[in-house]
């Protein structure tokens, strides 16, 4: 399956797209100068409102950038994978062995996140997923160590939601 980034000129509105592997789309693995040029063809605008397609993660993807510290899904990566229904690969990351460090931080980081999401009432008869949730508290339990490593790795107003509720030592005020 192929992915699109699409291009569009802020004074004429020319929308061009290019497409993309699903390697590429993930990992933001173009330039769009490259693929567009630098000046709009039909006005030689050079202001550009840009927009893509993200693929699905998947474990191919997951894998690789687990052992990458070049390759990155975005800014907010934990929040990403945190929300996006990936535990079982989130855990698949956690327990191999070839996953860098800083990556399994932020695989701890996603973790967090969906406890988080989990706990706090988002009103209009929303329920938690109490199972998803006890999942992520035990497996996050089994790494308490590599958690505490992860120190401020983990997003600060998460850890005060999630903490509470680990296996763990922690006090808000340090
Ligand atoms: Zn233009």
């Amino acid at each position: 399956m192929n992915y699109e980034v699409t291009r569009k000129c802020t004074d004429c509105g020319l929308e061009i797209k290019a497409s993309l592997t699903k390697r590429e789309a993930a990992f933001h693995l173009f330039d769009t100068k490259e693929l567009f040029g630098s000046i709009c063809p039909k006005c030689a605008g050079k202001e550009f409102s840009g927009s893509g397609s993200l693929p699905l993660l998947d474990k191919e993807l997951i894998l690789e950038w687990a052992q990458n510290e070049n390759l990155y899904f975005s800014q907010d990566e934990e929040l990403m994978l945190g929300d996006g229904g990936y535990f079982e690969l989130i855990i698949e990351g956690l327990n191999n062995s070839l996953t860098l460090l800083d990556k399994k931080y932020v695989l701890l980081d996603a973790l967090c996140i969906i406890i988080f999401d989990e706990t706090l009432d988002r009103g209009d008869g929303w329920k938690p997923d109490i199972s998803l949730k006890q999942r992520a508290i035990e497996e996050l339990n089994k790494r308490k160590d590599l958690l505490i490593q992860a120190g401020d790795r983990i997003i600060g107003y998460v850890q005060k939601v999630v903490y509470p509720q680990l296996d763990i030592n922690w006090h808000s005020e340090k």
